[in-house]
C-alpha cells in the first residue's frame, strides 16, 4: 500500500513525552539488576544526588514509579488533612486537573484566576502566568490561616506560559502567611530555570517524560524541611505515597518497594547528559529553541497562546488558530500527511490551538523540519498566512548562536 510514512522517524513534537535520545534508550536496555543488591545502592544514591542538583536543592527528592499525576497526589496527601483549604491558581488545563484532584481527596481548593476572556475569545487566565498580587491579596484576608498550601504550576503545558515562582514566595511572605508553597514543574524541570531552595518552594512535583528526556513512568517530589515537618502531623491517609519510609531507605540508596530499575538507568544517563552540559546551557538551549519557534509563529501572523512576552515557555509554544479553523482537524492532517504529532488544545482551548514542543532529543534541524510540517499543513488547510515562518526561523537559527543566548 502507498504510505507516506513508510520510512524515517516519527516526529514526536508534543510537549512531552519528548523524544528519547539514543544514549538513554541504550542505558534503559541493560539487564535489570537486584534492587536489594550491592550495585543498586550506587545507582540509587547517584540518581538522587543528581536530581538534587537539577532541582537545585539540598533536601530529599522522592522518586515514585508513577506518572506525574501520582506525584501530584503524593504532594497533597503527605501534607494535608481532610477538609484543609488550599489556594490554587488557574493557569490552564493542568492547574485545573490538580484542583479537581484536590477536591476528590476531600480538600477544599479555592481556584484563583485572572477574570474575563480576551479578543481571541479565550480565557485571560489561560494566556498569562500566575498573578502573585492576587495571591497576596487573598492570603491577607485569611487572618485565621486556614489555607494550608498555595499550589501553582510553573510551566503550564496546556498553554506554553510560565509563572514567576519566586514572586509567589514573596507574596506569601509579604502577607505573613504560613502556607506551604507547592509547585508543579512536571514540564519545566531540566528545560526552564527552576530553583527549589532559592525560591523557597516546599514541595516541587515533576516527571520523567519532559525535560529529562526519559520515557514516562517515574515522577518526583522535592521536599523542604517545612514540608517534611508538615507530613508528620497531616492526617489524609497515605501509605504508598508516604515520604517518611522512602526518604529513610533512600539514605542507603534503596527503596521500600521495587523501583523502576531500568528507568533509573535511563535517569542516571539523563542526569549525566544534563549535568555534563550544565544547567545554564540547558536553559539557554531551550530558550533559543522557543525564540526560534516564536519567530516562525510571528511570521505566519498567528497569535501565541501566551499573551505576555515576559513569560513565554522555553519548552513549548501554543499557537492559536484563526476563528473557524479547527485546530484538531489541522493536527490530524499534519499527522496523516507528514508523520508529525503536535499537542492538542486541552480543556477550554479544545480545537482553538495546537502546541509545538521544543524539548527532548531535538536540534535546530529537527525543529526546522517540524516547522516545515506545520507550515505545509497550515497551507493545505487553507489558513491564510502573513508570510513564511520556515524562512524566518531559518534566519533566526542561522543568525543566533547559542553563546549569544547564553550570555544575555
Ligand atoms: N502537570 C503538568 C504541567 C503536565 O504537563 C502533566 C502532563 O503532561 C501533568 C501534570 C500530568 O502528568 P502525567 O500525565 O505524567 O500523569
Amino acid at each position: 500500500a502507498l504510505d507516506d510514512h513508510a520510512s524515517g522517524r516519527h516526529f514526536l513534537q508534543i510537549p512531552g513525552p519528548s523524544p528519547v535520545p539514543d544514549r538513554i534508550l541504550r542505558a534503559i536496555s541493560l539487564p535489570t539488576i537486584d534492587h536489594r543488591g550491592p550495585e543498586f545502592a550506587t545507582l540509587g544514591k547517584k540518581v538522587i544526588g543528581g536530581l538534587q542538583q537539577v532541582f537545585q536543592t539540598e533536601h530529599p527528592v522522592v522518586i515514585y514509579p508513577a506518572s506525574g499525576t501520582g506525584a501530584w497526589e503524593a504532594a497533597l496527601v503527605n501534607v494535608a488533612s481532610p477538609g484543609d483549604s488550599l489556594l490554587m491558581y488557574e493557569t490552564g488545563h493542568f492547574a485545573s486537573l490538580w484542583q479537581k484532584m484536590a477536591q476528590r481527596l476531600g480538600l477544599e481548593p479555592e481556584f484563583l484566576a485572572l477574570p474575563g476572556i480576551d479578543e481571541t475569545g479565550l480565557p485571560r487566565s489561560w494566556r498569562h502566568g500566575v498573578q502573585a498580587d492576587l495571591i497576596e491579596e487573598r492570603l491577607r484576608k485569611d487572618g485565621a490561616h486556614r489555607i494550608k498550601a498555595v499550589c501553582v504550576v510553573h510551566n503550564e503545558t496546556s498553554t506554553g506560559v510560565t509563572s514567576d515562582i519566586a514572586a509567589v514566595r514573596r507574596a506569601i511572605d509579604a502577607a505573613g502567611h504560613p502556607a506551604l508553597l507547592m509547585v508543579d514543574t512536571i514540564s519545566g524541570l531540566a528545560s526552564a530555570d527552576y530553583r527549589h531552595d532559592a525560591w523557597g518552594v516546599d514541595v516541587t512535583v515533576s516527571g520523567s517524560q519532559k525535560g529529562l528526556m526519559l520515557p514516562p513512568g517515574i515522577s518526583f517530589n522535592a521536599l523542604s524541611p517545612k514540608a517534611i515537618e508538615a507530613a508528620r502531623t497531616a492526617r489524609l491517609p497515605k501509605a504508598f505515597w508516604a515520604w517518611d519510609e522512602i526518604v529513610e531507605m533512600n539514605k542507603g540508596g534503596y527503596w521500600p518497594c521495587t523501583p523502576s530499575t531500568n528507568l533509573l538507568y535511563g535517569l542516571s544517563e539523563a542526569l549525566d547528559m544534563v549535568l555534563e552540559q550544565g544547567l545554564p546551557a540547558v536553559f539557554a538551549r531551550h530558550q533559543r529553541w522557543g525564540e526560534g519557534v516564536r519567530t516562525a509563529v510571528r511570521a505566519w501572523g498567528l497569535p501565541t497562546q501566551c499573551a505576555d512576552e515576559r513569560v513565554h515557555s522555553p519548552v513549548l509554544t501554543g499557537v492559536i488558530t484563526p476563528q473557524g479553523v479547527d485546530a484538531d482537524a489541522l493536527r490530524r492532517l499534519i499527522h496523516e500527511r507528514f508523520d508529525l504529532s503536535l499537542g492538542a488544545g486541552l480543556g477550554k482551548l479544545r480545537g482553538r490551538m495546537f502546541r509545538i514542543g521544543h524539548l527532548g532529543d531535538c536540534n535546530d534541524l529537527t525543529l526546522m523540519a517540524a516547522l516545515t510540517g506545520v507550515e505545509m499543513g497550515l497551507k493545505l488547510a487553507g489558513v491564510p498566512l502573513a508570510g513564511s515562518g520556515v524562512l524566518a526561523a531559518m534566519a533566526f537559527f542561522a543568525g543566533t548562536p547559542l553563546v549569544d543566548v547564553a550570555s544575555r
